[in-house]
């Protein structure tokens, strides 16, 4: 027997109708990419955005296109979002930084009809045009006055071009199911894989993010995504800050600790989200200039792993409450976070901080388990690890165009290629991914845990460890160090610090100090780099 409820489908258009009706009046600033600050509210980009999706059907684009978008966090690039979905179309994000041939081989892939992007990137995409056959008109998010002379397709100032149609439109009326948002993985291994993300999985996923344990969002907050809208949905915000009627805060193409900085304190923000990198600007320039903040009650940090001298520096110094989540793209993209179970509020100082260490617990939606090789379950003791595996109503079951077959093994579980532990509470915390995890003499030794370790020390900036050939071990750990500015390092003093703190048999065998560690297109340390780097590198213990 089935319920008797309405049946009102999960569509992406519901949440900025609703912003708009409830909450129409709430702000959402930015700092535009030509420079000053912009003030809009949830009515006017529901409004702007009916007219972009007329626009957009004017133009031929039809329900299931790709539009892609290669922009900032600005209130545009949130309407465009709004726009293409609402008209049935897909928004593809694609992250500026990864290589142009990348960005020329997943916007083939795509098959993208329209290009939307942002002042700063025309020069980009001029290089890149010959090779994207496929896109026929590009939109550059500005006016006729900042509009530079350009050879792109059919190029056209954003304002110009959505100024052509009304506001008389209907959001297309289609099954929840149906394509709305289309973000391609890293592609650390191979070609990118696409995640086509649906109405409802996007919907549902912000629902849940908007809870006490997560975003913890409501009318009267307001938030300031660090993280880009290119990087997996914004880990919820473009959605989850509009159906909660949360003030809005973006900050455009300035990502500079100084900058956001500016913006957390002039326009009040109490949440903010983003990667490590972007956290260590901002600590370091706070620490230099000696600043506080007045009004920031929590930070998630997610991405990579948040190394336990960030979460205490948030915490103790500045009085910031700390999350720090795991996710991937192809969980759209939150899997974990960590707030605190009643069961736990009493602990402190250390204790408090081992479990902030960790990437958090599930919430609902995410179902999570750890198995061995062979598939079996392992026990959540907090100490066996195996790989991690997810399912949910927000998880991949499959990349677009069926690049890598069946991705579910026989339970239905997506492997993450991440290892961890699970502990008795529930909280998880990552290893290692599969790939960097080092392999010495049959125990294996966490990249991560070393590398927390190192950044522990007041001389250390940022730190990255490797797996290095040895013949006896197999591999051994290599440290690589960044120092903080006006710092040196002495390899061997950092050796012994670690010494104090973790097995004897895990130190690295050696440290390079290096001016600059590699990061890919999403802020993470890119391994892959350095081991090439490195590749010619022999352990002075050999
Ligand atoms: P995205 O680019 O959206 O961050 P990817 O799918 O490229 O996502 O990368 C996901 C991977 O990033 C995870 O599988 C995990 O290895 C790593 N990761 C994400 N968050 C954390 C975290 N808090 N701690 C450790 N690793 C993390």
């Amino acid at each position: 027997m089935l319920g008797l409820m309405q049946n009102w489908p999960l569509l992406i258009h519901k949440i900025i109708d609703h912003a708009a009706t409830q909450h129409g009046g709430r702000e959402v600033v930015s700092r535009s990419v030509e420079g000053p600050i912009h003030r809009t509210t949830y009515r006017d980009i529901r409004q702007r955005a009916l007219r972009c999706a007329k626009r957009l059907t004017q133009e031929g684009i039809r329900p299931g296109d790709r539009v892609a978008t290669l922009a900032w966090n600005t209130w545009r690039h949130l309407e465009s979002w709004y726009a293409i979905t609402g008209m049935g179309a897909v928004y593809h994000t694609i992250n500026p930084r990864l290589f142009p041939d990348q960005i020329a081989w997943i916007a083939n892939h795509a098959e993208d009809r329209i290009l939307m992007t942002d002042l700063t990137f025309v020069p980009l995409l001029e290089a890149l045009a010959d090779k994207l056959p496929t896109v026929r008109r590009y939109v550059v998010f500005t006016d006729a006055a900042h509009m530079p002379a350009t050879k792109l397709k059919n190029a056209v100032a954003y304002e110009d071009w959505i100024a052509e149609a009304d506001e008389d439109f209907r959001w297309i009326d289609c099954d929840e199911n149906a394509a709305a948002g289309l973000c391609y993985t890293s592609g650390t291994t191979g070609n990118p894989k696409g995640v086509l993300y649906s109405h409802r999985s996007n919907v549902l996923h912000s629902m849940a993010m908007s809870a006490p344990d997560c975003l913890g969002l409501g009318a009267r907050g307001v938030i300031l995504p660090v993280v880009p809208l290119f990087h997996a949905n914004s880990w919820s915000i473009a959605f989850s800050a509009p159906m909660s009627g949360a003030k809005l805060v973006m900050p455009g193409a300035k990502l500079d600790g100084a900058s956001v900085y500016e913006m957390l304190e002039s326009e009040q923000v109490q949440v903010t989200a983003g990667v490590p990198t972007v956290w260590l600007m901002l600590l370091q320039y706070m620490e230099k200039e000696g600043k506080r903040f007045s009004h920031l009650k929590r930070c998630v940090i997610g991405g990579s792993a948040a190394p336990r001298a960030m979460i205490e520096a948030f915490e103790t110094v500045h009085g910031v409450e700390v999350f720090h989540a795991w996710g991937m793209t192809e969980m759209s993209p939150v899997g974990s976070i960590g707030s605190i179970k009643p069961g736990l509020a009493h602990l402190q100082g250390d204790a408090l901080f081992d479990l902030k260490e960790t990437q958090g617990f599930a919430p609902f939606t995410v179902e999570m388990r750890i198995d061995d090789d062979q598939g079996r379950p392992q026990p959540w003791d907090g100490k066996t690890f195996g790989r991690l595996k997810v399912k949910g109503p927000c998880v991949a079951g499959g990349y677009f165009r069926g690049e890598g077959g069946n991705i579910l093994d026989a339970n239905g579980f997506f492997d993450t290629g991440d290892i961890a532990t699970i502990d008795e509470n529930g909280y998880m915390r990552i290893t290692d991914r599969a790939k960097d995890v080092i392999k010495s003499g049959g125990e294996w030794i966490s990249s991560i845990d070393l590398e927390n370790c190192a950044v522990a020390h007041p001389d250390v900036a940022e730190a990255a460890v490797i797996g290095v050939r040895h013949p006896k071990w197999d591999e051994r750990p290599l440290l690589v160090v960044v120092p903080k500015e006006g710092r040196t390092i002495d390899g061997a003093a950092l050796l012994a610090f670690m010494g104090e703190r973790i097995a004897r048999w895990q130190l690295p065998d050696d440290v390079q100090v290096v001016a600059e560690i590699p990061h890919t297109a999403t802020g993470k340390i890119n391994k892959l780099r350095l081991r090439d780097t490195f590749k010619d590198y022999t352990l002075p213990t050999i």
